[in-house]
C-alpha cells in the first residue's frame, strides 16, 4: 500500500502519470482499484473524506422561498377578486392565472429521462463497476452520473470515489467534462481546499480554460484567502472574453471580504465600463459593507449607485432596501430615518406625505420620445413590413386633417376584450360609454369589421362611425404603429386604450434612455378596463399619476423595490417603497 500511496502523494501526477498500470490488465486491476479506494479513504488532501458537509444552506434558502411563492401563488390566486393596477408588480401574473386553463399546469413538470440512482456513500471501484454494469442508458455512465450529481448537490466525497474510479481506468485521466463538474460540486459546498487542488490540477494540465471553469474557479477562490488568484483568472479570462457581471460580482464580494475597497471600487468601474448591468448583489454588497466605514469618497459612490438605479429604470430587492435603509441610518449624526411604505393614489407618500414625481413627460421629454417614436418604430427603415407606405401616408392625412383627439381606441383589440359579447356589441359599449364623457375619439380599426357578420353588425357599426372618428386599415397592416402615431400626434393629453402592453415596440428604441421614457408614456397614458360591460358599467383603471422610479430631494429618498415573493413581469413597476428622510440638518464641518 505505501507504494500505491507514493504514487498518489502529488495529486497532479493521479492525472498524469500511473506507473503501476503498466503491469498486465489482469494483475493490475484488482491491487490497483485496491489502491484508489485506499486513497480515497487515506489521503488527507485531495482524496480527503471530508465530515458530511451541512445541508447546502443557499439551495434549502431557494427551497423554502419556491414553497412559499407556491402558497402565495395560492393564496394570490384566492384573492383574485381585488384587481390590482394594470402595471402593478405581480399583477400579469394574477391575470395570466386568471385566463390559464388549469389542466396546462401540466407543462411545469420537467421531462421524464433515464435517470441513475445515484450512491449516498463513496463507492469502490467494483462497486462502480457493478453500477455501470447494470446501467442499460445510451448515454455515457459517467458523463450522467457526474451530471446528476451536479444536479442533486451530491456530497463531494461520492463524487470523488467516482473520479478516482474513472482515473484508476483511465491511466489516471480525467477528463474535463467530469472535473469541471466536480469543481462545481466543490464550489457548492463551499469546500474551499478541494477547489484550489482542482485549480492546481487545471493549472498543471491545461494552459487556458473555458469560461465554465474561470467562473467556478473564480467563485470558488473568491472567499478563500487565495483571493487574489482568482483576480488572475479574471484578468486570464479577459484576453478572450468579456467576463460576466457574475464574475464581477464574485470578485468584488471577494475583494470586500478581504477589505480591499480600491479593488471593489476599480472592479466596479471596470464593470460599469463595459456596459454590463452589474447585479443588484453587487451593489448591495457595497452597502452592506459600507455600514462600517465613514468614508465620504465611499458614501458619495453610494449615492451614485442609486442614481445609477434610477437611470436604468432599476429596483432594489426586498433585502437589498434593507441594506440601503440600514446604511442610511448607520451614517454618523443619526441623521436619517427609512421605514418601508406605499405610495397614495394621489402620488403621496404615505410614510412622510412628499409628492412623489410626476408621471407626466416634461414637454423636452414628450417630444424626444415622439420624434424617436416616429422614428424607429413608425419608419423604422421597414415600414413595408408594418404597413404599405400608400396607407401610411392615407392614415397621416386622415389624422393630420383632423383636430386632436383624447383617446385612441385599439378596435380590434378592445372588441375581443370580453369573449363571451359580441365584437361590434363590445366595441359599441366602449365607444358609447365615452363619447358621454365628450371625448374626441378615435377608433383603430381593419377593413374587415366593415363586412356585417355575426361578429360584427352592420347597424352597431354604423352607430360607432357616428359616435368616433374611424379609420379602416387594410388588414394585413399592423394596428401599433397607426395607434401610436395617433395618439402621440394628438398631444400629451392623449389616451390609447389598447390590451396589449407595445413590449416589441420598446425593444424597438435605440437606447435605455428612450425606453425609460417610453415605459414612462406608457404607464402614464394607457387606458385599461378592469370591469365587464352589459351587467356594470366599464370601470377603467385610473392611470398612476405618480412615477415608479428612484427618487431624491437631497433630504429625502423614495426608493421603489420589489418583494422577494412577488413575480414581477419586465413592464410593471414595484408598489413597495421606502422612504429615507433626514431628520436633522448635516452637522457643520
Ligand atoms: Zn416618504
Amino acid at each position: 500500500m505505501t507504494f500505491c500511496l507514493s504514487g498518489f502523494r502529488s495529486f497532479p501526477k493521479l492525472w498524469k502519470t500511473s506507473p503501476y498500470l503498466e503491469l498486465g490488465p489482469v494483475t493490475s486491476s484488482v491491487p490497483f482499484f485496491l489502491t484508489v479506494y485506499c486513497v480515497t479513504r487515506n489521503q488527507q488532501r485531495w482524496f480527503s473524506v471530508k465530515p458530511t458537509s451541512p445541508p447546502d444552506s443557499k439551495a434549502m434558502n431557494l427551497l423554502v422561498a419556491k414553497a412559499r411563492t407556491l402558497k402565495k401563488r395560492n393564496d394570490s390566486n384566492k384573492q383574485i377578486s381585488s384587481d390590482p393596477h394594470y402595471f402593478a408588480a405581480g399583477a400579469a401574473k394574477k391575470r395570466s392565472h386568471v385566463t390559464k386553463n388549469p389542466q396546462d399546469s401540466g407543462h411545469a413538470l420537467p421531462p421524464v429521462r433515464s435517470t441513475i440512482q445515484l450512491p449516498t456513500r463513496p463507492l469502490n471501484s467494483k462497486e462502480w463497476d457493478k453500477l455501470k454494469e447494470d446501467f442499460e442508458g445510451k448515454a455515457n455512465f459517467e458523463d450522467l452520473v457526474i451530471s446528476q450529481m451536479a444536479q442533486s448537490c451530491s456530497c463531494v466525497d461520492v463524487a470523488k470515489s467516482l473520479l478516482a474510479w474513472v482515473a484508476g481506468k483511465n491511466n489516471g485521466i480525467v477528463g474535463y467534462n467530469l472535473l469541471v463538474k466536480y469543481l462545481y460540486l466543490c464550489v457548492s459546498h463551499g469546500q474551499t481546499s478541494e477547489v484550489i487542488d482542482v485549480y492546481e490540477i487545471m493549472k498543471a494540465r491545461y494552459k487556458s480554460l473555458e469560461s465554465g471553469a474561470y467562473t467556478l474557479l473564480i467563485r470558488g477562490l473568491s472567499h478563500s484567502d487565495r483571493w487574489r488568484e482568482a483576480l488572475l483568472l479574471l484578468e486570464d479570462m479577459k484576453k478572450v472574453m468579456t467576463p460576466s457581471r457574475k464574475n464581477y460580482d464574485d470578485c468584488i464580494q471577494g475583494a470586500l471580504l478581504h477589505q480591499d475597497v480600491t479593488v471593489a471600487w476599480s472592479l466596479y468601474q471596470e464593470l460599469v465600463g463595459h456596459s454590463l448591468i452589474p447585479l443588484l448583489d453587487t451593489l448591495k454588497a457595497f452597502f452592506d459593507f459600507g455600514k462600517d466605514i465613514a468614508d465620504d469618497h465611499y458614501s458619495s459612490n453610494l449615492l451614485d449607485i442609486l442614481l445609477y438605479l434610477r437611470t436604468n429604470q432599476l429596483y432594489p430587492g426586498e433585502s437589498f432596501a434593507h441594506s440601503i435603509k440600514a446604511w442610511f441610518e448607520s451614517i454618523p449624526g443619526r441623521q436619517w430615518k427609512g421605514q418601508f411604505t406605499t405610495i397614495q393614489k394621489s402620488g403621496q407618500c404615505s410614510g412622510c406625505g412628499r409628492t412623489i414625481e410626476s408621471i407626466h413627460l416634461s414637454p423636452e421629454e414628450y417630444e424626444f420620445l415622439k420624434e424617436k417614436i416616429m422614428r424607429n418604430v413608425i419608419d423604422g427603415g421597414d415600414q413595408y413590413k408594418k404597413t404599405t407606405p400608400q396607407e401610411l401616408k392615407r392614415f397621416e392625412s386622415f389624422v393630420n386633417s383632423r383636430p386632436p383627439f383624447d383617446i385612441v381606441i385599439d378596435g380590434l383589440n378592445v372588441a375581443k376584450m370580453f369573449p363571451k359579447g359580441r365584437e361590434s356589441q363590445i366595441l359599441l359599449a366602449v365607444v358609447s360609454q365615452l363619447a358621454q364623457q365628450n371625448l374626441r375619439l378615435l377608433v383603430l380599426g381593419r377593413k374587415h369589421m366593415l363586412r356585417p357578420s355575426s361578429q360584427w353588425r352592420k347597424d352597431e357599426m354604423e352607430q360607432v362611425q357616428k359616435q368616433a372618428h374611424c379609420f379602416f386599415a387594410d388588414n394585413i397592416s399592423q394596428d401599433d404603429p397607426f395607434l401610436l402615431y395617433a395618439t402621440l400626434n394628438s398631444g400629451n393629453h392623449c389616451k390609447f386604450i389598447t390590451k396589449d402592453l407595445l413590449r416589441d415596440h420598446k425593444a424597438c428604441l435605440p437606447d435605455a434612455r428612450t425606453q425609460r421614457l417610453f415605459f414612462k408614456w406608457q404607464q402614464g397614458h394607457q387606458l385599461a378596463i378592469v370591469k365587464g360591460f352589459l351587467r356594470s358599467k366599464l370601470t377603467f383603471q385610473h392611470i398612476l399619476s405618480y412615477d415608479t422610479v428612484v427618487q431624491t430631494t437631497g433630504d429625502s429618498w423614495h426608493i421603489p423595490y420589489d418583494e422577494d415573493l412577488v413575480q414581477r413581469y419586465s413592464y410593471e413597476v414595484p408598489t413597495k417603497w421606502l422612504c429615507l428622510q433626514r431628520t436633522q440638518a448635516p452637522a457643520p464641518c
